[in-house]
């Protein structure tokens, strides 16, 4: 894949960019180990002061980079503008509460005493140099949520992102340099896959994240087992939207929340709803409003401020998808309404708001991921065939269920086999809960104490 802005809402190639050769690599790889060994040893205090810097001039650039973002990969730009307030608001939640999440534990003194020392605590040291393989559809978010931890324990990191963000990619690199960061502490690779093998068997490199795809995933972990090193995986999601017959009185707010779970970033996230599971209670009026709901959205331009919905980042992306909903409908299933590129917007990757009702096993829409604006619509009996139906994917990120009855919601936040389970709502990350998946959607946790510790050594100290 060539290292290139191409335009999702016109097809044209914007700007491409050649990758770093064999030496140029070496001498990043260099920085990065030489700036870890004199970063690891600053405080707290100056990390934050540095984070809080890159947050000030994110969110004074937000517009600027929010265009980048548009235009290198088609999300509207009230989206864009959205994703760099939300990466300000991390990076400040990291560069305040760091300190206290990575403070010293100590165990009870009857332990300790046990332990046979005088004085045992157990501390939280940076890994070293991280490598995080990142993917396009939240270009800033992604790359964000991984650094400011990771750089506020004291870890420093190389960025290869995805080959279609590479002017994204720039301005990160750039962001960490003007904030004041020593060199060496964020650098970006502009490399293709085919290079992070190397890297990654590097010596001087401790640990990977990677977010995106799961064959990605298998690849970069691959490696990473094979040279014993840590990695955090989150890979991709089939979230269920369960409906239960408690939220009839709610089925507006429902109804609206389901559409924006699931064509949120152009449908292209992974934790959009994309499995709707309705009792059969309230199953045809969900049906009836949700299609109608889903086939009024503004399709278009992502520049313009009245589309809903923008094209798809590629147009493998989008002959993915259609091959998805043409293998669905070809096996018997209903679309009700979509399932088309639209008109009259020739020259983008652009796809119709879909919703399939009628889905069984056999297709591959059930059990494959959707990266796109299509939603598959189920209708079930009771709560434990929504339960069964909502595991049955080879994914586990997150889940959504609209229930007000108290013993239900027991059961789903027992039951459902998912990294988070949000109840009347849509699952949204936030800087202090944690992130992450079960099954196929990998392993590990960003965000909040448990995302910062992840690329820790977590060190016994023991005083005999
Ligand atoms: P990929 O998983 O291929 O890309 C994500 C990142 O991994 C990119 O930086 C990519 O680099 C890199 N990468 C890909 N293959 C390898 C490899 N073998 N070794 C090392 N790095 C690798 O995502 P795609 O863009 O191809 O999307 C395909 C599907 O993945 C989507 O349809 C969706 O299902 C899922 N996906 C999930 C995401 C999520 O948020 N969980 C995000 C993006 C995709 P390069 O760009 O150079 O290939």
């Amino acid at each position: 894949m060539p290292i290139a802005t191409v335009n999702p809402a016109t097809g044209e190639t914007v700007r491409t960019f050649e990758p770093l050769d064999d030496r140029s690599i070496e001498e990043c790889l260099a920085r990065a180990e030489s700036a870890f060994r004199s970063y690891r040893a600053t405080d707290f205090d100056s990390r934050a002061a540095l984070l809080a810097s890159a947050a000030d001039l994110l969110e004074a650039e937000q517009d600027q980079v929010a265009r980048i973002m548009t235009t290198e990969m088609g999300k509207t730009l009230s989206a864009a503008r959205a994703e760099a307030a939300k990466c300000v608001k991390a990076m400040r939640w990291y560069a305040a509460n760091a300190e206290h999440l990575l403070a010293d534990e100590h165990p009870a003194a009857a332990d300790v005493e046990d332990s046979g020392a005088r004085h045992a605590y157990v501390r939280y040291r940076p890994l070293g140099v991280v490598l995080a393989v990142m993917p396009w559809n939240f270009p800033l978010w992604q790359v964000i949520r991984f650094a400011a931890p990771a750089l506020m324990a004291g870890n420093t990191a190389l960025l290869k992102h995805a080959s279609n963000v590479p002017q994204t990619a720039l301005y990160l690199g750039d962001l960490f340099r003007r904030a004041g960061f020593p060199a060496g502490c964020f650098q970006t690779l502009l490399v293709g896959s085919g290079a992070i093998e190397k890297i990654l068997r590097d010596p001087r490199v401790a640990a990977a994240t990677l977010t995106g795809s799961e064959g990605a995933g298998r690849a970069v972990a691959a490696v990473a087992g094979d040279e014993v090193k840590k990695t955090v995986l989150e890979l991709g999601g089939s979230d269920p939207f369960v409906v239960m017959p408690s939220a009839a009185a709610e089925l507006d707010h429902a109804v609206a929340t389901a559409v924006t779970a699931r064509v949120q970033n152009n449908g292209q996230s992974c934790i959009a709803a994309k499995r709707f599971i309705v009792h059969e209670d309230v199953y045809d009026d969900f049906a009836a409003r949700f299609s109608r709901a889903m086939a009024a959205l503004a399709v278009g331009d992502p520049a313009d401020a009245d589309t809903d919905v923008g094209p798809l980042s590629t147009e493998q992306g989008r002959a993915d998808l259609e091959e998805l909903v043409e293998d669905a409908l070809s096996q018997g299933a209903v679309a009700l309404c979509g399932g088309r590129r639209p008109d009259g917007l020739p020259g983008g990757w652009y796809y119709e708001p879909t919703v399939l009702a009628g889905v069984t096993d056999r297709m591959r829409i059930h059990r494959e991921e959707a990266f796109g604006p299509v939603a598959t619509l189920y209708r079930v009996p009771d709560l434990d065939a929504a339960i069964a139906l909502a595991n049955d994917t080879p994914f586990g990120l997150s889940s959504n269920v609209w229930t007000r009855d108290e013993d239900e919601q027991r059961r789903f936040a027992g039951d459902l086999a998912a990294g988070g389970v949000y109840f009347n709502g849509m699952t949204a990350s936030h800087p202090a809960m944690p992130f992450g998946g079960v099954k196929r959607s990998g392993y590990g946790r960003e965000l909040s104490g448990h995302g910062i510790r992840e690329f820790c050594n977590v060190t016994t100290v023991w005083y005999g």
